[in-house]
């Protein structure tokens, strides 16, 4: 299925009911990794592309917010060249990536897992319904809390800001987003930096 590309991020999104997405990078195998680190308190969000099959070395990437979102590498900026990864957020909220960049001026760093938390779930861990609500079918994205997958935090579709929301979260003011991306060739879920502040529900299929 051909995916109409959302053109700004400012864009809203105007579909509420959709079939799971299937978004496809470019090229669809290269390693890489969306990680959360800590840095004086605060966390980021950093993309890790690596730079060997063992995942010894890496480049990173820090998300740049402009009309046309992109990661860029961090150590070719401070050298003065752009080496960008280009995103693309589709109508149903997915996201892909564009891996195919300039040669960097920088050198790999080393990658040290310990350093970094990933931000992405694998299909294992969640899935995609879809309920009626109010007599309309909506999307709906269970992200599972436990490995008995008796627990699970619902995330709904929001069309204003195109990605989904933790529903409980949001009742208490917390944007806990996500959203799909293709990782490892299969479909699968990138979450926001932050932590929930709402509590597991029982998962009733
Ligand atoms: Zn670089
Ligand atoms: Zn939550």
């Amino acid at each position: 299925m051909k995916q109409t590309p959302v053109k700004r991020s400012s864009q809203k999104s105007t579909i509420s009911d959709f079939d799971e997405p299937t978004p496809k990078n470019s090229p669809e195998n290269v390693d890489f990794d969306i990680v959360r680190y800590f840095n004086d308190g605060k966390s980021h969000k950093k993309l890790l592309v690596f730079a060997s099959n063992e995942r010894k070395q890496c480049y990173e990437y820090v998300f740049v917010k402009t009309p046309l979102s992109y990661y860029g590498c961090n150590k070719c900026f401070a050298q003065k060249k752009v080496i960008k990864i280009k995103t693309e957020t589709h109508e149903d909220g997915s996201r892909t990536f564009d891996f195919d960049t300039d040669k960097h001026i920088c050198e790999p760093i080393e990658y040290l897992p310990e350093n970094y938390q990933s931000l992405i779930i694998d299909s294992s861990n969640f899935k995609f319904e879809k309920r009626p609500v109010k007599g309309k079918i909506h999307p709906l994205l269970i992200i599972f809390a436990s490995d008995d997958k008796n627990m699970c935090y619902k995330f709904g579709f929001d069309t204003c800001h195109n990605m989904f929301f933790c529903y409980e979260c949001k009742k208490q003011y917390r944007n806990f987003t996500a959203r799909f991306i293709q990782y490892e060739e299969k479909t699968a879920i990138e979450v926001n930096r932050l932590e929930h502040i709402c509590k597991p529900q029982k998962y009733i299929p």
